[in-house]
């Protein structure tokens, strides 16, 4: 599976859709995936979900750029949020004396 993995370049994950936990031969197929061939697997919606959420990419608040760990200086958490966490795009703000709000158009309010 490694050559997969190099000709791809980008991490293989693989969902069992039709699942099956009381069929020795689905666990057998997963537990194969899993232990022998190293890949990431789901066999429940939820599980994938989350997988996907954690694969998908950030972006920094204040710059837009792709974000590619940590959570920013210190000087940018006081400035109001000017890009959109999830997809990068520009944010509608709205500041008032109390608060900070942020409106992306695809992810609405954060
Ligand atoms: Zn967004």
């Amino acid at each position: 599976m490694g050559w997969l993995q190099r000709a791809i370049a980008a991490p293989i994950h693989v969902h069992l859709n039709r699942y099956d936990n009381a069929d020795p031969l689905h666990a057998a197929n997963r537990d194969w995936l899993r232990f022998q061939d190293g890949l990431s697997v789901t066999d429940s919606v939820d599980e994938l979900a989350q997988a996907v959420l954690a694969a998908a990419p950030t972006f920094d608040p204040s710059t837009g750029l792709r974000r590619v760990g940590g959570t920013g200086d210190a000087d940018t958490l006081l400035e109001p949020p000017r890009f959109c966490p999830v997809c990068g795009r520009r944010v509608a703000v709205v500041v008032t004396p109390r608060s900070v709000r942020a409106r992306c158009r695809l992810h609405g309010e954060f």
